[in-house]
């Protein structure tokens, strides 16, 4: 975990799978309202930088909670499986939209290059 440290950034995004075998994808972010991290249930301030979990359903759908920083460091990233860097640019909304449009065995490619 120390080597992703840093991440998410502006330039690259985290992804790992849950314990479902949901896509949860990590995304820099920053607060444009305030949100309640579902880590700690206080509050992401306007302004702040957080972490975007966007999670695309192993069935398809998508869905999306904003974590504090910290908190999705120590509650969330150790909950998923073969964690990764990947391009910020994957993890678009446009991008992660399309791709709950299908079902997981059915993205072609199974996850992103780095
Ligand atoms: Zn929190």
């Amino acid at each position: 975990m120390p080597a992703f440290a840093h991440l998410p950034s502006s330039r690259q995004s985290l992804l790992g799978i849950s314990g479902e075998g949901d896509e949860i994808w990590l995304i820099r972010g920053i607060a444009q309202k305030q949100y309640t991290c579902p880590g700690c249930h206080g509050d992401v301030e306007i302004g702040e930088e957080h972490v975007i979990a966007q999670v695309v359903g192993r069935a398809g759908g998508t869905e999306h909670r904003h974590w504090h920083r910290g908190c999705a460091k120590r509650i969330l990233e150790p909950t998923l499986r073969r964690l990764k860097a990947v391009s910020a640019r994957e993890s678009s909304r446009v991008k992660l939209e399309g791709r709950g449009r299908r079902p997981a065995g059915k993205r072609g490619r199974r996850t992103p290059r780095r």
